[in-house]
């Protein structure tokens, strides 16, 4: 590793710190999982920079601190089985696959799918797996999940997804009626219902019904 990526990553785990991501699993997972294996192209150089970026499709990879943030707040154990809604460049899914004991993630890209899974063969990630759907009617076929996190921002949070969640499960989803105004949501599925949780605003790309027809 050259000076200037070891100093890079540094400045990364510093950022991720400084914004409030404090669980040492988290943080120990982010470290190994290079990020910079999920940014191509023109802004593979920006990959360790705490920010948004773009990946194919439209679509962006998140802000490592909320990639940081969202995952804490999950809180998963390493017995759990979690599924992610919008998996994008694979990165969120990787992070996952170290503290979980299965991680399933769904996109509507196909595109994207076939990109993740390529990266997920690199790091032998062998608990994670891709699948191209509609990610907004869940994963009915592996439900119930300990752990549910969706990574685009719905009006409210999808109700089949609220119902693959096994009691006692917690899904962390970003909410909001606009582009502007998001924030993200813990919700716990108790014996008789959900407690619902706001823990901070985000901006995220919307959770859109159905299967992208551009690939
Ligand atoms: N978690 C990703 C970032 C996701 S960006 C990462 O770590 O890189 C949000 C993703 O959600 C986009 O790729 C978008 O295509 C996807 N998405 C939006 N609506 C969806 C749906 N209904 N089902 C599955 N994926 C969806």
């Amino acid at each position: 590793m050259t000076d200037d990526l070891a100093e890079r990553k540094m400045q990364f785990m510093f950022a991720l710190r400084s914004k409030g991501v404090t669980d040492v699993h988290v943080l120990t997972a982010m470290e190994k999982i290079d990020r910079g294996l999920f940014v191509k192209g023109l802004f593979a150089d920006r990959a360790y920079e705490d920010t948004p970026l773009p990946i194919p499709c439209g679509q962006t990879i998140s802000q490592p601190s909320v990639v940081g943030l969202m995952t804490q707040a999950l809180k998963v154990s390493p017995r759990d089985k979690v599924l992610e809604v919008g998996t994008g460049s694979g990165y969120q899914a990787a992070i996952l696959s170290q503290l979980a004991r299965r991680v399933y993630t769904v996109e509507r890209h196909r595109r994207l799918v076939a990109g993740a899974k390529e990266i997920f063969e690199i790091l032998d990630l062998a608990n994670v797996t891709a699948f191209a759907a509609d990610g907004s009617f869940g994963l009915p076929d592996q439900a119930p999940f300990d752990r549910i996190i969706v990574t685009a921002a719905a009006e409210d949070a999808p109700g089949p997804l609220l119902a693959q969640l096994k009691v006692g499960g917690i899904m962390v989803v970003p909410v909001g009626q606009s582009d502007a105004v998001q924030s993200m949501i813990r919700v716990v599925r108790t014996e008789t219902g959900f407690d619902y949780e706001e823990i901070r605003p985000v901006r995220f790309v919307p959770l859109v019904e159905g299967m992208a027809r551009d690939n």
